[in-house]
């Protein structure tokens, strides 16, 4: 297992947890700014984040800061309720394809999606099967396009406390099953894989065997950091600092690595704590923790 104790080489920050410190956005490029002047060599930017800056500028900004990706937020919503909801999905997933390939990101991260509406609170129905197979359809038609692009996709499993809403995929290892479904092993790299959020699996008893799984397969994409703090009192914007909860980080870092993984351990807090701090204090407390505890 790496040591990161002595530097944050391979510390990455997801944007979001810098979004919008003290009630204001802090715009992409500043956080750029701000991670370059720490030794920050990696970000994962959300889609907005680079809409607000511009696709262009924003990858003028990361490579004059010598900066990369450790993944792109996001594609997936896959699921619809018609036809011309389905053809949006596709549509702006392209999009998502060629904004990652101008970023020259490693992969699109993927959250699937939920019940259809379900995410704007009008679920259109109960029928979670029927969700999951619209998921598959979506990223099977959606791995067509990144096999073109060579984008390699990341299926992020999420925490089943967002089945309902935001994605119907909820385990390493129903994300890996559909990865062998719609991507059967090959010679070559695998064009599917997944991200590996601890925030969402650390719970699971079988994550020990599934991430083997996924390293056996060279589907390992991404590995996402935080904390499950105790209690949690938001679903969505209370993940803790790493240290701060009851997730043993650096034996899932261990695990990763041994399963093949070599990349960033990228930080991604949606906090409403954090949020209320300073932006560069907030990137200080990621690199002490990134040394100390992850
Ligand atoms: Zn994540």
């Amino acid at each position: 297992m790496r040591d990161f104790s002595t530097d944050h080489r391979w510390l990455s920050i997801n944007t979001a947890t810098v979004r919008r410190q003290r009630g204001a956005d802090w715009p992409l490029l500043d956080i750029l700014d701000a991670c370059a002047a720490r030794g920050i060599r990696a970000v994962s930017p959300w889609r907005d984040q680079v809409a607000a800056a511009g696709l262009d500028a924003t990858a003028h900004a990361l490579k004059s800061h010598g900066i990369e990706l450790s993944g792109y937020c996001r594609g997936g919503m896959f699921t619809y309720t018609d036809a011309a909801s389905r053809q949006a999905v596709r549509d702006d997933n392209r999009r998502a394809l060629d904004e990652a390939c101008t970023l020259q990101a490693p992969c699109l991260v993927l959250v699937v999606g939920g019940l259809p509406g379900a995410l704007a609170g009008q679920p259109a129905h109960r029928d979670i099967a029927s969700a999951r197979e619209q998921v598959a359809e979506g990223i099977a038609a959606l791995l067509d396009d990144a096999r073109e692009r060579r984008m390699p996709l990341a299926i992020e499993p999420l925490h089943p406390m967002y089945a309902a809403d935001r994605a119907c995929v909820n385990t390493l290892r129903q994300a890996l099953d559909l990865c062998e479904r719609l991507d059967p092993p090959m010679a070559g790299p695998p064009c599917l894989g997944v991200a590996i959020d601890a925030y969402h699996v650390w719970w699971d008893p079988e994550l020990d065997s599934q991430i083997a799984r996924a390293g056996a397969q060279r589907r390992v994409l991404a590995l996402h950091v935080c904390d499950w703090l105790v209690p949690t009192i938001d679903l969505l914007t209370d993940r803790g600092m790493m240290g701060d909860g009851i997730i043993d980080l650096p034996r899932l870092r261990g695990q990763v690595e041994a399963a093949g993984f070599a990349g960033y351990a990228e930080v991604e807090i949606f906090s409403t704590r954090w949020w209320a701090h300073d932006g560069g204090e907030v990137l200080d407390t990621c690199i002490a923790r990134h040394r100390s505890v992850v």
